[in-house]
């Protein structure tokens, strides 16, 4: 990838402006974050504009597929580390159905997953896609079963051609993926069905070769799934296919993975640290399953940007008038472990968070994002007063010197609270209940 100044090197330099921006200079660093694109100046040579284009392309191909007006995305990643930038698409989690059951058992199949909800940081995430299987080798069974669970971003899994062109024609408002063979047939119908094609082999050599070969078509939406065998293999053959895509820039090696984890959850976790795009499941016990969203998004948050909770009144429990009311900064952490302590008291309570930038209590204080004018400012918005009949208000006790200028600016009784979380049931229980 080039600089900011090898960028500029190449652009005209005369500062005219039209591109938006105010110096070349600045659009040259623009081109490097991948902001904007190359031919955003009017006038740069063509020979620059190739050069660039080529230079700036991401080494890992974007791929989309699913629903056609909520499209999923793959690959793109740039990096091998997550510290070095970001990793930029989760994968997808594809939980595997057999179309050997009855479509009454499949129908209650895909409500069940349809229903499952996991909540992470005040987030809900549901089921990624569905794996249907052709073990019928039926085309009718097989294509009614991608006709029930066609909400879903779908993996057509089948080595029968019919069956996946029987499968694709009750699709019309998705893009599927299909994994079944990668010969000319399969590219061709592939390419002319609006899918992505899976290719797989037993060793990166062959999924280059078989890439080189399907790309040869002018065809490149395509995912590459390595057949391993075991963990062992599948760290060095994910970590490999990923090495050479980013650092050697390995064109042929440059597409999202598939990894087929089926019931073993290590293989699974495995493939969300290194390196899969799609991961195939065969589990919908839903502790399994949060885990492992769990661990995703660890790993697929950005590490640039702190986690944050939405600034509000957050009610725990059933509160009421007399409740007490809590206040702490938007950090998620801290919402986390205020949230489950308050929980662990069973006392209901209020809980306000405030916008500090997703910064912790005492960071957030030193940088003058949560200070006395700013908790005012949330207990007036977020209307806590018509809720409650008391005016008194808990805050973190490393912050205790808030309190003269909190309660003189909110009218607000401040009680310090415990400096420390895990007093916070002890505090309740001496203070309020
Ligand atoms: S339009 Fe081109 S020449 Fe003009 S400022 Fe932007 S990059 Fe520079």
């Amino acid at each position: 990838m080039m600089t900011g100044l090898q960028i500029y090197n190449q652009l005209p330099k005369t500062n005219c402006r039209k591109c938006g921006f105010p110096t070349c200079l600045a659009f040259a660093m623009a081109i490097s974050q991948r902001r904007v694109s190359p031919d955003n100046c009017p006038d740069i040579s063509s020979e620059a504009e190739k050069l660039l284009s080529e230079a700036m392309r991401p080494p890992m191909n974007k791929i989309k597929f699913g629903l056609k007006h909520n499209e999923m995305e793959i690959g793109g990643e740039e990096v091998l580390y997550r510290h070095e930038r970001t990793f930029y698409h989760q994968p997808a989690l594809a939980l595997l159905l057999s179309d050997t059951v009855s479509l009454e058992e499949l129908k209650d199949a895909i409500e069940t997953i349809r229903d499952m909800d996991f909540e992470l940081l005040g987030e809900i995430f549901k089921i990624d896609m569905l794996a249907i299987k052709n073990d019928s080798r039926n085309p009718d069974i097989f294509s009614e079963c991608a006709h029930l669970a066609r909400d879903f971003p779908l993996l057509l899994i089948s080595e029968d051609i019919d069956s996946v062109r029987k499968a694709r024609s009750v699709l019309k408002d998705q893009i599927p993926i299909i994994l079944g063979d990668s010969s000319e047939e399969w590219i061709e119908f592939a390419h002319n069905a609006d899918s992505v094609l899976v290719i797989r082999g037993s060793s990166l050599d062959e999924l280059a070769q078989k890439s080189k070969q399907v790309q040869s078509h002018h065809f490149n939406n395509i995912i590459l799934y390595p057949e391993v065998k075991n963990i062992k293999e599948a760290l060095v053959t994910f970590s490999s296919s990923r090495e050479m895509a980013i650092k050697s820039n390995c064109q042929s090696l440059g597409f999202p993975l598939l990894g087929r984890a089926g019931k073993d959850l290590v293989i699974a976790a495995h493939f969300i640290c290194k390196y899969a795009g799609i991961i195939i499941l065969e589990t919908t016990d839903y502790e399994e399953l949060l885990t492992l969203m769990t661990l995703r998004f660890n790993i697929y948050s950005d590490p640039r940007k702190p986690l944050m909770m939405e600034p509000k009144l957050y009610e725990i429990g059933k509160p009421g008038e007399n409740s007490p009311v809590l206040v702490t900064t938007n950090f998620a952490l801290t919402y986390h472990m205020v949230h489950s302590e308050i929980v662990t008291s069973h006392v209901p309570c209020f809980l306000l968070i405030t916008a500090s930038d997703g910064l912790s209590v005492l960071s957030a204080w030193a940088a003058d994002k949560f200070s006395s004018e700013i908790i005012t400012k949330s207990i007036k918005n977020s209307r806590i007063e018509d809720k409650v009949s008391h005016r008194k208000i808990i805050i973190p006790g490393c912050v205790a010197s808030l309190k003269m200028k909190l309660e003189t600016e909110s009218g607000w009784e401040a009680l310090i609270g415990p400096g420390d979380a895990p007093m916070i049931p002890q505090f309740l229980k001496a203070h309020w209940v």
